[in-house]
């Protein structure tokens, strides 16, 4: 069937796509191959070009391994670090290792961003770069997408722009409009580095007001990043490098890595007003994903197989109402309850570890009462993961 028979209105308006995804980071990009290799027409767009490098932890959880490697990219051929233990310390020190009952490996975002969206556009996906979306009209039954160098039209919009785009602010989500809390106003930093630590495990420093996560990546390479509050790096007079002397430094662990590892770019990668608040997963008929939709705090390593899985469950409703079977109403009501089924309990989780996490004395406390029972920390993990999809 052509997108003419299919969509009569859209005729003519060009270029026509079944499916329009503004933002190419993982939810994006995934959901883009599955559409591509169903058939359907796809345009992505994404505002910055390929490779870039973003703020994460790049600890993916092993849930998402069959479907990154059923997207096509050959996992079991990058000699991955894989990642079988943890470590967790306190701001004072104290720490307590764990193994990893379901574990993860370790990527660049430079690397995988990358490589899926060599394999969209292998697959038939339309991918523009350097193409900021700045609207999205629904009129008609048709979105019309405005971006930096033009028009778009499609039958449906999947926004994976990501934890806090400029939409988000012209929409006026609900999450913009919060007022600060405990929940909000984050700010978020990683290196590269090259450092003597293990291959097979993840550690995660807590400092005052913030914690820092340290695993391989391909290359021999370390990401080294952390997420700490807005007020933490006021109170260090804006200097980043004042706040990790003054601060994270005080924590021994990082202390050492600060002080013996090779930093392999000068500056860290930084970004701010980072929010765990709660978000809608349809706006105005637009599917959300990925961290558009709702994101899992850091500390929980379990936001990027969140994005995968958004967009494998948007995938299936696309389907269903592209090929006629359900509604557009039916699909985002359906796609809305299955998100939050699969998301909505570890997420609540997971903000309620983040708020536990921040405060220096009870991380201090917590990590000496756990110690003798390290079992509880992969408990806490379990409850903020899900299972192979
Ligand atoms: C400090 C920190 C550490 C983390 N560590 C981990 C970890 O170790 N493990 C883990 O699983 N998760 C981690 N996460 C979470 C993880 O990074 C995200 O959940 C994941 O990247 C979400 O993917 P996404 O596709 O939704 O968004 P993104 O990967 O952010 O992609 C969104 C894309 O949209 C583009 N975009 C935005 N606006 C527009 C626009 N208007 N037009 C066009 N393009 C646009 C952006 O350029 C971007 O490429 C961490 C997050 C933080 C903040």
């Amino acid at each position: 069937m052509t997108e003419e028979t299919r969509y009569p209105i859209l005729e003519k308006k060009t270029p026509v796509t079944d499916v329009a995804i503004i933002g190419g980071g993982l939810a994006g990009l995934s959901l883009s191959i599955l559409l591509s290799k169903a058939g359907y027409k796809v345009v992505l767009f994404e505002k910055e070009k390929y490779p870039f490098h973003k703020v994460c932890g790049e600890y993916i959880s092993m849930e998402s391994w069959k479907f990154i490697a059923g997207l096509g990219l050959p996992l079991s051929q990058l000699n991955l670090p894989i990642i079988k233990n943890l470590i967790v310390s306190s701001p004072d020190g104290n720490f307590i290792k764990s193994g990893l009952d379901l574990g993860g490996f370790g990527i660049s975002r430079y690397f995988l961003d990358h490589q899926l969206k060599e394999i969209a556009v292998q697959k038939g996906v339309t991918v523009y770069e350097e193409s900021k979306v700045n609207e999205v009209i629904f009129e008609n039954e048709i979105f019309t997408v405005k971006y930096n160098h033009g028009e778009a039209f499609s039958a449906l919009v999947a926004g994976s722009f990501g934890k806090r785009s400029n939409l988000d602010v012209k929409w006026q989500r609900d999450f913009i409009k919060q007022k600060n809390n405990k929940l909000n106003n984050y700010i978020g930093a990683k290196y590269h580095i090259k450092t003597n630590f293990s291959d097979d495990t993840i550690a995660l420093h807590n400092f005052k007001n913030g914690y820092c996560g340290i695993s391989k990546v391909e290359n021999d390479t370390y990401c080294l990043c952390y997420l700490t509050t807005a007020q933490n790096l006021k109170d260090n007079n804006n200097s980043i490098k004042e706040m990790e002397k003054n601060v994270l430094c005080k924590n021994p662990f990082l202390k050492k890595i600060f002080t013996e590892s090779q930093f392999l770019y000068a500056e860290p990668l930084t970004i701010s007003q980072i929010s765990f608040d709660k978000k809608s997963q349809i706006e105005n008929h637009i599917l959300m994903l990925g961290d558009a939709a709702g994101m899992i705090t850091p500390l929980c390593g379990n936001g990027m197989s969140m994005a995968f899985h958004s967009a494998k469950i948007a995938f299936e409703n696309i389907d269903l109402f592209l090929n006629k079977k359900k509604t557009r109403a039916e699909i985002e009501a359906r796609y809305a309850n299955e998100w939050k089924h699969l998301f909505e309990k570890r997420l609540r989780n997971g903000r309620f570890i983040q708020k536990f996490f921040g405060k220096e004395n009870a991380t201090n406390l917590f990590i000496r009462a756990i110690k003798p029972f390290p079992f509880i920390i992969n408990k806490m993990i379990k409850a903020t993961h899900g299972h192979g999809f």
